[in-house]
């Protein structure tokens, strides 16, 4: 049964692609000695256990005034990602298993949000069909920062996603580069977080207690107690450090809801101040 967060008029619910995705702490977070976390009692073995960090791959799916919206699309099926075997050429249905779930269909989609172009991001995008890569949701408007989409277009791509699962987007006409301070719906604004990808983005959300949907701003929660800890996929660890501590800051204590991509289950949690970092708050 998916959990649901109700933030006034906006349902929250998260679409699972791959329930666990695990990758040792020192792949992912070079440098970062799990010792550092001793005796901090609230990162469970749901989280990190035996030097492993246990990470999720989730869109977000909110439905906001009759308005079907997704915040990134995981990994997919079918794409050619040899150097990630988990994610290798699958035949999962598992995103359209989720939205099915949820009583949706892909014609349903009206906005797909890209928080940024990682192949974990973009998978679900798009959809093989008759040897071609077409979108996925036929009906929606994808959506994409500028400054992410022009950083991709032409560069070194390790997964080769952009050409499978965004420049299709593109080439089919359904693709809106924007800026940052965008009105994706209403109360829900984009700004641009750099440091993970240089036009990584995060949406604002204004209703109900509030929330922010971070993307890759954050990976895991190891990251509340030791903000520094910068991912080895970020394409600039200062600007990347910069923007989790400026959004950590702004969460704090504030009642407003913290919900990246990657967090275990529910996926979304409260933050609050511990010293001079950050804990879940009770
Ligand atoms: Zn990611």
């Amino acid at each position: 049964m998916t959990q649901r967060l109700t933030l006034g008029a906006l349902e929250v619910s998260g679409l699972t692609d791959l329930a666990r995705f695990d990758i040792p702490l020192s792949e992912i977070m070079p440098g970062a000695d799990p010792a550092a976390l001793d005796g901090i009692d609230w990162i469970g073995p749901e989280v990190l256990s035996d030097g492993i960090l246990h990470m999720a791959m989730r869109a977000w799916l909110l439905r906001l005034e009759g308005r079907v919206i997704l915040i990134d699309t995981c990994v997919g099926d079918d794409k050619d990602r040899p150097a990630r075997p988990e994610w290798h050429r699958r035949r999962s249905g598992a995103l359209i298993a989720a939205l099915a779930a949820e009583g949706l269909r892909p014609d349903d989609v009206d906005v797909v949000m890209c928080t940024h172009l990682h192949a974990d991001h973009v998978g679900w995008n798009t959809v093989r069909e008759d040897g071609r890569w077409v979108p996925t949701f036929p009906g929606a408007r994808y959506v994409c920062g500028r400054t992410e989409y022009r950083h991709w277009d032409g560069a070194a791509d390790a997964h080769g996603a952009f050409a499978d699962s965004v420049l299709p987007v593109m080439a089919a006409g359904r693709m809106d580069l924007v800026e940052d301070g965008w009105e994706l719906a209403r109360g829900l604004t984009l700004e641009t977080t750099p440091g993970h990808t240089p036009g990584h983005m995060c949406i604002h959300a204004d209703h109900g207690a509030g929330a922010v949907f971070a993307g890759d701003a954050i990976h895991s929660p190891v990251q509340l107690a030791r903000p520094d800890w910068v991912s080895a996929f970020c394409s600039d660890a200062e600007a990347a450090r910069a923007s989790r501590l400026r959004l950590l800051e702004e969460l704090a204590d504030s009642g407003r809801w913290l919900i990246p991509a990657h967090f275990p289950d529910p996926g979304w949690m409260r933050v609050a101040r511990a010293g001079r970092a950050f804990r879940p708050a009770a």
